[in-house]
């Protein structure tokens, strides 16, 4: 059996996380923990902590690192994190995340950090067609040739735009991810534990970069 793995993906929006991701929580089977996924769900649920994100996501600006951090390590302290790990995905999105991360897991610690590198202009075009499943949260691509409405081939849910992927709100997120992400960048790169991989390349190419570059970063560890 393959072994599970404790991995970081930190990438633009729209580099082909949320795929990638889903494919390698089924590949290591370990959960695919997505902090705005987590989010919407407390969005959806309408919880203390949904109603106040709830502006805050729609705007493309950041919740506050306090209450990502404690959300962050309530959940990796769950069963499932704790015995094959996890991909984090979402988290960290500053240094003061990564700081406390780096606490959170220094009992168990991170296998790989990877950027998944997609340049901009190619994931603005790939935002604009991406649509969501609204119950189960998988990813679809328009084509525009969909019938409507748009159901979900895995559990019949509606297939929709999220609502923080208006041009706007995308515009502010991606300026966002390099003002305040991109030194994650630094932080990581500056400690040699980020390994960059090619986002640009076919669903497959880029998954088989993911699990080679983690396979390595695993032995050099
Ligand atoms: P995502 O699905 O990762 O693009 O996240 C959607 C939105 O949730 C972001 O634009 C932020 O408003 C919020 N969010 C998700 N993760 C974090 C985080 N680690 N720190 C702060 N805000 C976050």
């Amino acid at each position: 059996m393959i072994s599970g793995v404790r991995l970081i993906i930190i990438g633009r929006q729209g580099a082909g996380k949320g795929t990638q991701c889903q494919r390698m929580s089924r590949h290591y089977v370990v959960p695919h923990i997505s902090t705005g996924d987590m989010l919407r769900a407390a969005v959806r649920e309408g919880t203390e902590l949904g109603q106040m994100a709830k502006q805050v996501i729609e705007s493309g600006r950041l919740v506050g690192d306090e209450i990502m951090i404690e959300l962050v390590r309530t959940r990796l302290d769950q069963e499932d994190a704790r015995g094959r790990g996890y991909i984090l995905d979402g988290f960290p999105r500053t240094v003061t995340q990564a700081e406390a991360l780096d606490g959170i897991t220094a009992e168990l610690p991170i296998d790989a950090v990877i950027d998944l590198d997609v340049p901009r202009d190619l994931v603005l075009a790939r935002i604009s067609a991406r649509r969501v499943c609204r119950d189960c949260g998988t990813n679809y691509t328009a084509s525009g040739r969909e019938r409507h409405p748009w159901t979900c081939d895995l559990c019949g849910g509606d297939v929709v735009q999220r609502d923080d992927d208006s041009e706007e709100s995308v515009n502010r997120r991606l300026d966002l991810y390099e003002t305040q992400t991109a030194p994650l960048l630094e932080y990581y790169g500056s400690r040699g534990r980020l390994t960059v991989v090619d986002g640009t390349a076919s669903p497959d190419a880029v998954f088989q970069r993911l699990t080679t570059a983690i396979e390595s970063a695993r032995r050099a560890r």
